[in-house]
């Protein structure tokens, strides 16, 4: 089955980050900016909290960043279901240097030796799936593991 992010667009979210899952299903990592001062800023807002500006600028970049925590769930939770068959799985908060220090979630495939607050991550972007309730993701793998297709 094929799905869009549009289709599946989780009710009740202010939408400020729609952007983000348009990127990802283009198979772009995009973060936002003040248009006008140019101010980072993730999660997504609809305004700047610098400087007050309304407009935002969406910046294709490239996912890389360092992992910031990280937590391993050894529980099925009954909102993500979908990924029973993956527990126990570890979810990363990696922080993007190159876009003021945002931080971002994901899931982190790698080796439990590699899994390391600080260590070296790049993120692959997979499309949207039945496990990701049919939006697309990130998921940050160590960056020394090298490419993987
Ligand atoms: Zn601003």
């Amino acid at each position: 089955m094929e799905y869009k992010f549009e289709q599946v667009k989780i009710v009740g979210g202010i939408g400020a980050d729609d952007e983000f899952w348009r990127g990802l299903e283009r198979g772009e990592f995009c973060l936002p900016t003040c248009a006008s001062c140019g101010t980072w800023m993730w999660p997504a807002h609809f305004r700047c909290g610098a400087c007050g500006a309304w407009e935002m600028q969406w910046n294709a970049i490239e996912p890389r960043g360092t992992i910031f925590t990280w937590t391993r769930s050894w529980y099925a939770f009954d909102r993500v279901s979908e990924r029973t068959a993956d527990v126990p799985y570890v979810s990363a908060v990696v922080e993007i240097p190159h876009a003021g220090g945002a931080r971002v979630m994901g899931i982190y495939e790698g080796t439990d030796e590699a899994l390391r607050i600080g260590v070296d991550v790049v993120g692959h972007i997979l499309p949207p799936s039945e496990k990701t309730k049919g939006y697309p993701s990130i998921v940050w793998r160590p960056a020394s593991s090298g490419p993987v297709a």
